[in-house]
């Protein structure tokens, strides 16, 4: 499950962050997730349940803000959404596609006391 892996990143960056700005608490922390990023959003909420706990983040709020797979085709020269991680254009049909959204894993932003 890598999802605990990618958990464990995010708790070691948020703990910093609040530990450079003398906070005492984590109380929520905002995520962006691209929907082609291969993360199970279930799996993902799951983790961080168990692996907060007894950290600064212990019953932080995790609110996860989805972003949706977008494409550009060189073929019909068009913005496109994009469902897979092999990218095809639904219009044409190549795969001559560009992803440039929805691969995405961060934190955009944390709230501290
Ligand atoms: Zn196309």
């Amino acid at each position: 499950m890598h999802e605990m892996s990618i958990v464990s990143g995010i708790l070691r960056i948020v703990e910093n962050e609040a530990r450079s700005g003398n906070a005492k608490k984590i109380n929520s922390i905002e995520l962006e997730i691209g929907q082609l990023a291969g993360i199970e959003l279930d799996s993902l909420r799951f983790c961080y349940q168990v692996a907060s706990k007894d950290t600064m983040a212990d019953g932080a709020k995790l609110i996860i803000r989805e972003i949706p797979g977008m494409g550009h085709c060189e073929n019909c020269n068009e913005n496109v959404s994009v469902e897979f991680h092999v990218a095809v254009c639904p219009q044409c049909n190549e795969s001559l596609m560009d992803v440039f959204q929805g691969r995405e894993l961060k934190v955009s932003s944390i709230n501290v006391d």
